[in-house]
């Protein structure tokens, strides 16, 4: 089994327990799948009151992180010779999405360094930083939860973290289509029921209508998507028909 390993450099590791604990991250953590090390970026900080941060030359509001505890926790690490990526969380990095995690779930090892206050020195990333990631156009308070989010994108791509016959390839994004809508019991809920179709048990059917869902959802929330789809005759037949105007409800499909 190869084992990915995430370090994380953060001056809030406690934020990382529940989640390195619980669902399929800590599973992947307990099965040996993923190795996670929070290294808490006091411990590498100096003087009595183990400061991690300063105010930023030149004025202005607000601290920033400075880079020696950054530097020294960096030294600390025994960097795998190959498929190493020092990653910076920041709202001016490439933007993540299903892509980029794929191409980060085929590497060894990838250091996570989670900025806080203004941010982190300039010299940080000129020193160390081979990648830029942003979670989305908005401002967050701290790297930690953009970490997680990568962290648990890409675990769920190693073989064997999601266990059983359960993969990844179906879920929304894969073959950049959105995912088509799940049901479970009871079969009718508060009046609404489930479509008949799901319930025939004829798998070719249910296949066919989970792919025209798919191509639904897709169409009409995230058109740009179909662009770059994958997409076959009968999905372009049956895009067509969305295009001038053909059945738009879910029973439509259930007679199809
Ligand atoms: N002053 C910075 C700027 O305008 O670019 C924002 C600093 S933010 C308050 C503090 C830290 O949170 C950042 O250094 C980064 O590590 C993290 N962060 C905030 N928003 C993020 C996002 N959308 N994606 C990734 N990291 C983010």
């Amino acid at each position: 089994m190869i084992t990915m390993r995430f370090n994380v450099l953060t001056i809030f590791p406690e934020m990382f327990s529940a989640f390195l604990k619980e669902g399929i991250t800590g599973r992947a953590v307990k099965s040996g799948l993923l190795d996670v090390r929070v290294l808490n970026l006091r411990d590498y900080a100096r003087g009595a009151h183990k400061t991690t941060d300063d105010r930023p030359y030149g004025g202005g509001n607000g601290m920033v992180m400075m880079p020696g505890p950054i530097s020294r926790a960096m030294d600390s690490l025994e960097r795998r010779a190959e498929k190493s990526l020092v990653i910076l969380l920041s709202p001016q990095g490439e933007r993540f999405n299903q892509k980029l995690a794929w191409e980060l779930s085929s590497l060894n090892e990838i250091i996570l360094i989670c900025g806080r206050y203004e941010g982190v020195d300039e010299r940080v990333r000129l020193l160390f930083v081979e990648k830029e990631i942003s979670v989305g156009d908005y401002v967050l308070s701290g790297g930690e939860l953009p970490a997680m989010i990568i962290m648990d994108a890409v675990c769920r791509l190693l073989p064997g973290a999601l266990g059983g016959e359960r993969s990844s390839l179906e879920d929304s994004f894969e073959g950049s289509l959105l995912e088509y809508p799940h049901y479970t019991r009871p079969r009718v809920f508060e009046g609404l029921e489930v479509p008949e179709i799901l319930l025939s048990g004829d798998h070719a059917s249910i296949r066919s209508w989970r792919r025209k869902e798919a191509l639904r959802r897709t169409f009409e929330r995230r058109p740009d998507l179909l662009e770059k789809a994958d997409l076959g005759k009968d999905d372009l037949i049956f895009l067509e028909g969305l295009r001038a105007g053909g059945p738009g409800s879910l029973e439509s499909f259930t007679a199809a």
